[in-house]
């Protein structure tokens, strides 16, 4: 069965999407942590990140690096944090985390932000 990320890659669950080329996809976390938090998908199914084949890793991590580049400008933040979790989506993702500060940062079991942000806002902001 494809996984909520296929689902959305392929067009079949909305989404806000910022970024894709050939081999990955971006697109804003449905849930935010900090404003323009992304998750950075191959579009390759892969269950766990750390089980990708070297080549298909790094070709992550190099998309990724370019969403991070991305969100930076449009955005203004200071820094791009990213961390991999994968609990929730068992299909490979970075997370992508604008911030100006370290206090930014939502961790895990955290309560969601009370106000949530207009995604379709921001992605048009991202978009280049
Ligand atoms: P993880 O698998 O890394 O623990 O978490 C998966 C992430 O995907 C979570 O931050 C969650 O908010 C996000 N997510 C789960 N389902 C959807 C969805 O349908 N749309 C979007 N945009 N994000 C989702």
């Amino acid at each position: 069965m494809p996984s909520i990320f296929t689902k959305i890659i392929k067009g079949e669950i909305p989404c806000h999407r910022v970024w894709e080329d050939d081999r990955h996809f971006a697109f804003l976390d449905i849930n935010p942590w900090t404003e323009g938090h992304t998750l950075v998908v191959p579009k390759k199914e892969h269950d766990y990140i750390f089980d990708m084949p070297d080549a298909d890793y790094a070709a992550l991590q190099s998309a990724a690096k370019k969403v991070a580049a991305l969100l930076k400008s449009k955005l203004g933040c200071r820094r791009v944090c990213t961390c991999v979790i994968g609990y929730e989506v068992p299909h490979a993702h970075i997370h992508l985390l604008p911030t100006n500060a370290t206090g930014d940062i939502r961790w895990l079991g955290q309560p969601p932000a009370t106000s949530k942000p207009d995604l379709a806002k921001l992605a048009a902001r991202i978009q280049g």
